[in-house]
């Protein structure tokens, strides 16, 4: 099947009671049984729920993955993950990661004795400076937040294979209409399914994707044994949210596409990041492992100050200030002060997260309020700085 068919049908199939088209809200936290331990393959909700069951097995079908877990945000998918992990195991990863990762990776799970190094990924082969017989996980996130780099998913795979080392992709922002890691031989994506998958602004959920048995046996055990499982309301939401998700994506696509360029023209715009510039960071290899450049586009405003940039933020009409992404809603984030405000300031402005960037996340309203929007907001730079 095709990626449109899959997110409106994959995993659902009528209901077996009552014909609902629509994969009906168990809202159970327990099943009958009709002697100990004879049950309809249902036992406890944080362990098993019809309506996450069937958002399971249709973002496992949108990965093309045979396996799905969905838990109850995307740190709680992460934090799966890294349960993989033994004290003394090592971690590569990138050193322009979500804030909320970095902060879990650095203050929770160091002390557990788990070592993490934060490195330049652009160069996908750095890793190999820092492999060693301790290392169990390569943890990547391409495009990057804020700064949209782009990471060779093949190479990282390449690497990780030869050295029998898991592979995992937080594609959150590519989503999986873009980009398919585990085709490009990951063994394991995440989703933040807040953002794009969920595509609505009203659900917090996270997920996590494998081909492998044995890692996805690994992953079922803590997923119910720690417990962070999303309830079925939510997993409804989502269930109907991701039947839409290859149209919003084109138009996310599309929006930005228009915005991006309009922004690298702009006199008082000194930056633009968006990976579908012909002269941005590896586009080469974004035109290679991605299907479309994604809605995600970050500024630099020009001689602006923090008071300065703060006033542009705060000045959008139809961009609503706010923290997250991926929503039909366009937003505008200010990194430094919101997202990644987590990351020490030396460490965040290495990583070019600086003080006057704002991340726009493009929505699917008509372009020609959008383009008036950013219009009139950045006529006051000329005002201000
Ligand atoms: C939001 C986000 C997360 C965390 O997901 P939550 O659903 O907020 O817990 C992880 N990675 C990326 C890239 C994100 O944007």
């Amino acid at each position: 099947m095709k990626f449109a068919t899959k997110a409106i049908h994959a995993g659902q199939e009528p209901d077996e009671t009552t014909g609902a088209v629509m994969t009906p809200i168990y809202q159970t936290s327990t099943y009958w049984q009709e002697s100990p331990g004879k049950h309809k393959g249902y036992a406890y909700a944080r362990g098993k729920n019809p309506t996450r069951s069937a958002l399971e097995k249709c973002i496992a079908s949108l990965e093309n993955g045979k396996h799905g877990l969905c838990f109850s945000s995307g740190m709680g998918a992460t934090d799966a993950v890294i349960k993989l992990l033994q004290p003394g195991d090592e971690v590569i990863t990138g050193n322009d990661l979500y804030g909320g990762s970095y902060r879990m990776f650095t203050k929770v799970f160091a002390k557990f004795g788990i070592k993490f190094h934060f490195i330049d990924l652009t160069d996908a082969n750095n890793i190999n400076n820092f492999l060693n017989e301790k290392t169990k996980l390569i943890w990547v996130e391409t495009p990057t937040n804020p700064t949209m780099q782009i990471i060779d998913i093949s190479v990282c795979a390449e690497i990780a294979k030869k050295h029998n080392v898991i592979l995992a992709v937080d594609n959150t922002f590519a989503s999986p209409y873009l980009q398919n890691p585990l085709d490009l031989g990951a063994d394991i994506v995440m989703h933040s399914v807040t953002k794009y998958l969920g595509g609505h602004s009203d659900v917090i959920m996270g997920a996590l994707v494998t081909n492998d048995d044995t890692i996805y046996e690994q992953l079922a055990f803590i997923h119910n044994s720690c417990g962070a499982t999303p309830g079925p309301m939510d997993s409804f939401l989502v269930l109907r949210g991701i039947k839409t998700l290859h149209l919003r994506m084109k138009a996310h696509c599309e929006n930005a596409e228009v915005i991006a360029n309009y922004l690298k023209k702009h006199p008082k715009i000194e930056k633009v990041y968006w990976p579908g510039f012909a002269d941005s960071q590896n586009h080469e290899i974004a035109k290679k492992q991605m299907r479309g450049f994604g809605g995600m586009i970050s500024i630099v405003l020009k001689n602006a100050s923090l008071e300065h940039t703060f006033k542009i933020a705060s000045s959008f009409k139809v961009f609503t200030l706010a923290e997250s992404l991926g929503g039909v809603e366009s937003l505008i984030n200010h990194p430094a002060s919101m997202t990644h405000a987590s990351i020490p300031k030396a460490e965040r402005e290495a990583a070019g997260v600086v003080d006057n960037m704002l991340r726009l996340s493009v929505g699917v309203e008509d372009i020609s309020d959008l383009m008036e929007d950013l219009k009139t907001v950045l006529a006051k730079i000329y005002k201000l700085c």
